[in-house]
């Protein structure tokens, strides 16, 4: 089963992601539990949190097709040691959010280094800190997301994702998010079918399918290999639609939520129903 949707807004409570993204005739969706671009919110309402779970049982929604994103001021890996204390009391706040939801995945940015401390040190940092917020919480699996690259920020090659699992004590909670934008600019060709599985063979032998947990399907209005973040609609950027309808052909993306982050919101609806349509083509390419 594929399950596919869009980061959806959740602006005027959780609850209301829930029917966006059933407007959408998505079958998964990301939202953020709080602003994203602020360091403290209001706890989730007793009648927030009931409302959110009366709805995703209502549009049939699983926490498997559910992806939270965390707040963008967190870095887990950050240098100096108050900065990086603050960030991990709110992964926290984040992490309990999502059990307070009943959701079991929580998708994340690594780190950067801010060019003060060296990218090994950085990675054993973010491992550290998803150790500790994984002790006090449970049933929610850390989700890290690979990078584009941009500024100091780690997760841009696979190899900084298998290392800071590596670091990770409890394997059950940790996972990743590939986002076809941010790899692409990371230097993972996905131009042509070819380009694709030579990409998702390297994915597979150096972190492994069994921790992939979640896709986020943007195209790039980057420059393949250019470290620069910017996501454009599918089929409108440099990678082409060739990537998404591949994806939506293999198994291996089976049950995991497949979302979009492109730019334009206005067509999200069209561009979940030409992804669910790959599913039985023969080969759009
Ligand atoms: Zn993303
Ligand atoms: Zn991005």
């Amino acid at each position: 089963m594929k399950y596919v949707g869009a980061h959806v807004s959740a602006s005027g409570g959780v609850e209301n992601a829930v029917v966006r993204a059933s407007e959408l005739d998505a079958t998964a969706f990301a939202l953020f539990t709080k602003n994203q671009r602020q360091w403290r919110a209001a706890p989730l309402s007793t009648e927030s949190i009931d409302n959110f779970k009366t709805a995703c049982e209502e549009y049939h929604f699983t926490p498997g097709q559910i992806l939270p994103h965390d707040s963008y001021l967190i870095n887990l890996g950050h240098p100096v040691e108050e900065a990086l204390e603050k960030s991990r009391n709110a992964f926290v706040d984040e992490l309990q959010r999502c059990e307070q939801l009943g959701l079991t995945l929580l998708n994340f940015h690594p780190g950067s280094h801010l060019l003060q401390i060296s990218e090994d040190d950085c990675l054993a940092r973010i491992a550290e800190s998803i150790n500790r917020a994984l002790d006090v919480t449970t049933g929610v699996t850390a989700v890290i997301e690979n990078t584009a690259g941009q500024g100091s920020n780690l997760g841009f090659r696979f190899e900084h994702l298998a290392a800071i699992i590596d670091g990770v004590e409890d394997k059950s909670r940790v996972g990743v998010c590939i986002d076809t934008c941010h790899a692409f600019a990371a230097g993972y060709d996905l131009r042509s079918e070819e380009a694709c599985q030579k990409t998702f063979e390297d994915f597979e032998r150096i972190v492994g399918f069994q921790y992939l947990r979640g896709m986020h399907l943007n195209d790039a209005k980057s420059e393949f290999g250019s470290r620069v973040d910017r996501h454009h609609s599918l089929g409108e950027g440099n990678i082409g639609h060739t990537a998404f309808s591949w994806i939506m052909r293999d198994p291996r993306f089976d049950n995991i939520p497949l979302i979009l982050e492109t730019v334009n919101p206005d067509i999200w609806a069209e561009e979940i129903a030409w992804l669910k349509a790959q599913q039985h083509s023969a080969n759009a390419a």
